[in-house]
């Protein structure tokens, strides 16, 4: 897999870089041209909500050096109870403006762009022109849905999550031969969607699913293991069990199956 930070170019990393990252650096398979690869990256989160703050908040802390962040909403007193980039005294303002102040308190190395607005085909397709990798941190269908076609199009690796109630589930889509989509899997899900609006979430499922989407992100930008690609990871929260499934393609897929629908 080739990624345009291969050829960013890549700034020595200064003492207290190389303190802050110490821990990470001494990782087997990291390294100081790791970090420098890291600090070279730049990826785009898509929704700002429970997933969304805890992905971001961790890609910055691990030294993605460059995070774009797109959402339309704002910050409402619901979101508090989940959404840890988010306080109360910035309730009204756009999440994405919310979480890139954040996160630049969190770490000023990170460049961070905001872009108050929903994720449409025509913005994706600018976007993707210019990042590494996006992590799909929305809460519904279409949006997913749209993202996954956008990311497939332009052959950019796509980190997908979602959580409700106590339950979670991750997958990586990376686009090699063969390899599913996201519609592979939203097709299995029939016309059933809940949101959490109506079914509800526990504080920390985002958390955990926003984490596994950082940590497969991270594991994608230094070549580091094996990502969840053709893989659905679920997680049940009631019963502390992890599952990881085969996650097929499906030769009728809309999206990536031999006969696209016309778009
Ligand atoms: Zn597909």
């Amino acid at each position: 897999m080739t990624f345009k930070h291969d050829t960013r170019p890549r700034l020595p990393l200064s003492d207290q870089q190389l303190l802050r990252y110490h821990r990470q650096i001494s990782l087997k398979g990291v390294d100081i041209d790791g970090q420098a690869q890291l600090a070279a990256a730049h990826v785009l989160v898509v929704g700002l909500g429970g997933l969304g703050c805890a992905a971001a908040q961790y890609l910055a802390l691990a030294g993605v050096g460059r995070l774009s962040l797109v959402d339309g909403d704002r910050v409402e007193l619901t979101n508090l109870q989940r959404q840890v980039l988010h306080e109360a005294a910035r309730l009204g303002q756009p999440k994405v403006h919310s979480a890139a102040a954040a996160i630049s308190r969190l770490n000023p190395d990170c460049q961070v762009s905001a872009m108050a607005a929903m994720a449409t085909a025509d913005n994706l397709t600018d976007w993707l022109a210019e990042v590494d990798l996006v992590l799909d941190c929305t809460d519904n269908r279409a949006s997913r849905n749209l993202i996954n076609a956008a990311c497939h199009g332009a052959r950019v690796p796509l980190i997908s999550g979602a959580a409700i109630r106590l339950e979670g589930q991750v997958s990586v889509f990376t686009w090699g031969a063969g390899e599913p989509c996201y519609a592979c899997l939203s097709r299995l899900f029939g016309d059933q969607e809940l949101s959490c609006v109506e079914a509800g979430v526990l504080a920390p499922v985002v958390g955990l699913v926003g984490s596994l989407q950082a940590m497969e992100a991270l594991k994608l930008l230094l070549r580091l293991g094996q990502p969840l690609s053709g893989r659905l990871l679920l997680i049940d929260g009631l019963t502390g069990q992890f599952e990881t499934l085969a996650l097929p393609r499906h030769p009728g897929c809309p999206c990536c199956g031999q006969a696209p629908a016309a778009a």
